[in-house]
């Protein structure tokens, strides 16, 4: 009897926190929603009347929901998400107030937004940048607030955020990819979009335990921390029960997306102890976005409710895996296809093998774009690290697809009458069992059924940049493919001759084995894919004039916008690393030095008081020599790394400061933290200043 009130109460309330489309039918005059319909699927402006019509309503329909304020949420280039919150009062003359909110306060917004990022595009003298309202995904409430998902841009119209270029992807994806459906003969589907759904991992540490650690506090991840005498070995934590606290946790974050309207759809326990895995139902990418961000920041708050943290971190501990996002990506039209689902009418196979041959070469080609666009100071430490995909791209398709293209190759799988129709060397196809069981979890873009799973992803990364690239590379290549299909003589032979021809040029960039062995590294080497192990080898790319070109022809990005980016990126990276040494370098002198020279103290002072009373022997003085040594290299180290940070501080270049930090300053982190782990393996519990990973991985 429970279990029914409860479900229905989930139907009840998912999404009531969301403006969505029945409300928007609801409370909208038909000609207002329909020009709103319009502004969403096709792009089209909305005019004054309307926006204030749509205004009015949204902020009487969010003051019911007890929104005393109103805030343009957007997408700077931090990777997080920004707000600045305004109320909806209004004096009014009799010393009251009423609650208002324009169609001009809608549309555009004015945060004094300075302080973001914009690696040089925007002179501080023009510092005001503006936000746009993006109609096409919807405002929901949260924390009495009206939250407005719109666009950040600068008035000289540069695009200063991660969803107006995702937008921009998503409009030129819609775009080749109909020239493609209309050259198979499809004349139905209006528009083709670009879907995800962002598997989000994610680790529980108490509150208390968290807060302990200075290094968890400014870096989100652990700096020091000797192994726990029992990690993930046993493979006893994926999948496995959930425990009360967790669980209940669960509930409650799902219950908050829900009410956000957002699909969150599966939950279970991941490989590393503490670790946990949240999957939405996918969407748009452009909405994927918005609601992978507010996922992010609804697991963190949920969790103090908890008394726990959610770490986001790409790697919070050594030795255990860390977090990663899957951006399961895929095009489906209006009228209901799934452009990657392989299905099996021979006509729709033909078109299935036409993109899939162009994300084939996309990915050879921009492997470099993919693999920037998950770098990072932090998922530099998870890639190749036998637990996350290697930093080398490649595509792995399978063993039935695997055929497929190999007599494409060869020019053995197309047959044609005149009438377009195609007819496939039957044995050459075999149905495609939805569920295929050998999914290879080592690739970083694996192809699992009817869309590509694109696993480099660290848990805190938005995923827009990656898609911005993943549309901005097939759109490209739909494109190529198009210009030279449009123009053939006859179709079919042409399809023919290009579908054979990319697989010849491209197929080094498909492997089905092992990613995380050794031999694929080698074999890489060879086949003349890039490896670029480190986020500071592969952002240079960025500026790489075939890059620059393909996001310029698109508009997805001037040069300008590349190369602030790129300067945010590597400029990040060091700030980044800057904090991570200094954290190390407080707790070292404040912490770890201390313990050390306490527990030195009382092992002498042991010494001593046995020495007078005349006993022999004992643990005491090896272990004073050991803790005293140690001790020494903790001070040497301490010194060493404050030296090296400040001179790479110090470097003006990005590049080179990138660099500094990278091969000097992170092997003094290691160093150091190499004779602090060991230290902490001897020095006793009751004086170690801070938690051990036992503590921290265990306890929740
Ligand atoms: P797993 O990869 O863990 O085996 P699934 O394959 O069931 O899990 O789905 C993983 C994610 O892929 C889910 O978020 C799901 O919504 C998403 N997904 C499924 N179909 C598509 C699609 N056509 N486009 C984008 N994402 C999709
Ligand atoms: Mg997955």
């Amino acid at each position: 009897m429970d279990e029914t009130k409860s479900v229905q109460g989930v139907v009840d309330y998912f999404a009531c926190n969301v403006f969505n489309d029945d409300i928007m039918r609801d409370r909208l005059p038909k000609y207002v929603y329909k020009a709103l319909k319009n502004a969403q699927n096709f792009g089209m402006k909305l005019d004054k009347e309307a926006a204030e019509v749509i205004a009015n309503a949204m902020k009487d329909w969010a003051v019911e929901k007890g929104a005393t304020h109103y805030t343009h949420w957007f997408h700077p280039m931090t990777g997080i998400t920004a707000e600045k919150h305004d109320s909806f009062i209004t004096p009014t003359p009799n010393g009251k107030v009423i609650m208002e909110f324009s169609g001009k306060e809608l549309i555009k917004g004015e945060p004094d937004a300075s302080s973001f990022p914009s690696g040089g595009l925007r002179a501080t003298f023009e510092a005001r940048g503006y936000t746009a309202w993006d109609p096409t995904s919807n405002a929901f409430v949260r924390d009495d607030t009206l939250y407005i998902p719109t666009a950040f841009c600068s008035y000289s119209g540069e695009i200063l955020d991660k969803k107006t270029p995702l937008l921009r992807s998503m409009e030129i994806c819609n775009e080749q990819a109909l020239r493609i459906l209309r050259l198979f003969g499809n004349t139905t589907a209006t528009s083709v979009t670009t879907t995800v759904g962002a598997e989000q991992e994610y680790f529980l540490v108490d509150k208390e335990t968290y807060e302990k650690r200075e290094d968890l506090i400014f870096a989100g991840r652990t700096l020091f921390g000797a192994p726990p005498p029992k990690g993930q070995e046993m493979d006893d934590h994926y999948f496995g029960s959930i425990k009360r606290r967790v669980a209940d946790y669960m509930k409650d974050l799902d219950e908050e997306l829900w009410k956000l309207g957002i699909y969150a759809k599966t939950k279970h326990n991941e490989a590393a102890p503490a670790q946990h895995e949240l999957a939405p139902i996918f969407t748009t990418s452009n909405v994927a976005a918005d609601q992978n961000q507010i996922t992010m920041d609804v697991m963190k708050k949920v969790a103090l409710r908890h008394g726990l943290v959610c770490l986001l971190h790409e790697k919070p501990f050594d030795g255990v895996n860390g977090s990663g996002k899957h951006n399961n990506w895929a095009m489906s039209t209006d009228d209901g296809q799934n452009l990657f689902e392989p299905g099996s009418t021979p006509g729709k196979n033909f078109q299935f093998l036409t993109f899939l041959c162009a994300i084939i070469k996309g990915v050879d080609e921009y492997a470099d774009l993919l693999r920037l666009s998950v770098a990072s100071a932090g998922n530099d430490h998870r890639l190749g690290g036998n637990e996350a995909p290697p930093a080398i791209i490649s595509i792995f398709l399978g063993d039935e697809l695997q055929k497929i293209v190999e007599a494409l190759e060869s020019g053995k799988l197309i047959r044609a009458n005149k009438k377009k129709q195609f007819v496939i060397g039957v044995e050459a196809l075999p149905n495609f069992p939805k569920d295929t069981t050998d999914r290879n979890r080592t690739s970083p873009f694996a192809f699992t059924g009817n869309k590509f799973e694109f696993r480099s992803l660290g848990s805190g990364d938005s995923i827009s940049c990656t898609n911005i690239i993943l549309n901005t590379i097939i759109a490209n290549e739909l494109c190529e493919f198009a210009d030279r299909l449009e123009k053939a003589k006859d179709f079919t032979s042409e399809l023919n001759a290009l579908l054979a021809e990319t697989i010849k040029n491209h197929k080094k960039v498909i492997f089905n084995g092992n990613n995380y062995s050794d031999e694929w590294v080698k074999e890489a080497e060879k086949r003349g894919l890039p490896n670029y192990i480190s986020t500071v080898d592969v952002l240079p790319h960025y500026l790489d004039k075939k890059n620059v070109d393909m996001f310029e022809k698109f508009k997805v990005y001037s040069k300008a916008e590349v190369e602030s980016r790129y300067e945010i990126l590597i400029e990040n990276y060091s700030k980044l690393l800057h904090i991570e040494a200094v954290t190390m370098i407080d707790m070292a002198k404040k912490q770890i030095l201390y313990a050390g020279i306490e527990f030195t103290k009382e092992l002498c002072e042991t010494i001593t008081f046995k020495k007078s009373a005349g006993i022999t022997g004992g643990a005491e003085e090896a272990l004073a020599k050991r803790i005293t040594k140690l001790t020494s290299e903790v001070s040497e180290k301490t010194a060493e790394l404050e030296k090296l940070d400040k001179k790479a501080k110090a470097i003006e270049n990005l590049l080179k400061r990138a660099q500094c930090y990278r091969n000097e300053v992170i092997p003094a982190m290691e160093s150091l933290r190499e004779s602090a782990d060991e230290m902490e393996t001897i020095v006793p519990k009751k004086i170690w200043p801070y938690p051990t990973y036992s503590d921290l991985l265990f306890n929740v």
